[in-house]
C-alpha cells in the first residue's frame, strides 16, 4: 500500500529513480502528533475515561491518519523531486571527468 508503483501507467516516467527515504515519515508523524495529542488531552482533561476508551479511540485514529498521509507526502515528495530534478549525489560525474559541454 504504501510501496511506489514502478512507472508512471499514462507516460512511462520510471519512479525508480526517486528516493523519497524517510523523509515522509518523519513529517508524517510530527504532523499526527500535533493533530492527535490535542484532541486526547481534551478528551481526557473533559471527560477522564478509562484507560481503554483512549486506546480504542487513538490507535485507529493514528494508524489510519498515519497511512492516509504517507500516501499523501510520498507522492508529494516525488513530485517535488521530479520538479526540481533532485536526486542521489552520485549521478553527477566525478570532478577529472572531461566537460561534455565544451566543444
Ligand atoms: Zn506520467
Amino acid at each position: 500500500m504504501l510501496q511506489l508503483a514502478g512507472g508512471c501507467p499514462a507516460c512511462g516516467l520510471d519512479y525508480g529513480r526517486f528516493n523519497v527515504g524517510d523523509g515522509a515519515a518523519a513529517g508524517v508523524i510530527l504532523l499526527v502528533g500535533i493533530i492527535v495529542m490535542p484532541l486526547a488531552l481534551v478528551v481526557d482533561f473533559r471527560l477522564a475515561p478509562p484507560w481503554w476508551v483512549h486506546a480504542l479511540l487513538w490507535g485507529p485514529l493514528v494508524t489510519g491518519l498515519s497511512l492516509a498521509l504517507l500516501r499523501l507526502s510520498k507522492g508529494l515528495l516525488v513530485a517535488l523531486e521530479f520538479r526540481h530534478d533532485a536526486g542521489e549525489v552520485s549521478r553527477m560525474p566525478p570532478p577529472d571527468a572531461p566537460n561534455s559541454e565544451q566543444p
